[in-house]
């Protein structure tokens, strides 16, 4: 990895195994990301990656593989990978990673279930909305539709993921209308977390383009809380789902689990509004 190569990885996994399988981004196309603009893909090499678990701790319990979309690298090095894991830290019980739904699109069932048998359990998954004309405008290379049946592949595989998305990614006056799609698509699919982010315009983004031109007016805050209010009241899982807002970009930071916690969350969510 190049020292200018930056390395992401979600905040409940400070404390893990950082683990290099891919620099930078494959897709790099999202209008609102600019987490590896300029930066160039590429696979790290299995020897790397083998030299690099040499040094790991033998006792180590959980390790995040990074870079945006590892799964990338496709199943029979993402199974050697694993093997490697296991070899050189026997006592990981759990590997983590980002995900696409582009890349695990390129799975089967079975291939999936098969990296879960071999110690991949824990995928964070940008889904961001479940409105197509969002997931267009932002230019995010899947639909909802996409969504949903590679969620229910990986239901079926035993396969547990968390599931981001952003509130305000639907700019002013449509947030409603968002969070209601977004709740609609989670409900199709089991996930173990809802992780949530409020939109952020970073510089350098088509987003921050299409604002300065006027083609997208962000949401104020208020309407983004009563976005977060609206997903809430909608989601109902069968079984317990985490909600998380406590991302540093969110504006109210709760957590709680669902359906059990939902109108405590709720009455969390009204109180900041009011
Ligand atoms: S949001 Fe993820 S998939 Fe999209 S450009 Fe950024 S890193 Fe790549």
């Amino acid at each position: 990895m190049s020292e200018s190569q930056t390395i992401h990885y979600p905040q409940d996994e400070v404390h893990t195994f950082l683990l290099p399988v891919t620099n930078a981004c494959s897709y790099n196309a999202c209008a609102f990301c600019s987490m590896y603009a300029g930066e160039e893909f590429s696979p790290v090499a299995l020897s790397d990656i083998e030299a690099e678990l040499k040094h790991g701790d033998t006792y180590t319990e959980r390790v995040f593989l990074t870079g945006a979309d590892p799964l990338q690298i496709g199943f029979d090095k993402m199974s050697l990978l694993l093997g490697l894991i296991h070899q050189y830290l026997p006592y990981c019980a759990c590997v983590a990673s980002y995900a696409s739904i582009r890349s695990i699109s390129k799975y089967s069932t079975e291939e999936l279930s098969a990296l879960h048998n071999k110690g991949l359990r824990d995928l964070y998954i940008g889904f961001e909305t479940g409105s197509d004309e969002i997931l267009k405008l932002m230019n995010k290379g899947h639909t909802a539709a996409d969504a949903v049946r590679q969620a229910k592949k990986l239901n079926e595989a035993d396969l547990s993921f968390n599931t981001i998305i952003i509130y305000g990614i639907a700019g002013q006056g449509r947030s409603t209308e968002n969070a209601a799609a977004t709740a609609e698509m989670i409900m199709q699919f089991r996930t173990r977390r809802i992780i949530t982010m409020s939109l952020t315009v970073f510089p350098g983004t088509k987003l921050k383009q299409m604002v300065r031109s006027g083609d997208f007016r962000p949401a104020g805050n208020r309407e983004r809380l009563i976005e977060v209010k609206t997903l809430l009241e909608n989601l109902d899982p069968m079984t317990p789902t985490m909600f998380d807002t406590t991302h540093p970009t969110n504006i109210l930071k709760i957590k709680g689990s669902l359906p059990q916690d939902k109108q405590k969350l709720l009455a969390e969510v009204q109180k900041r509004i009011s």
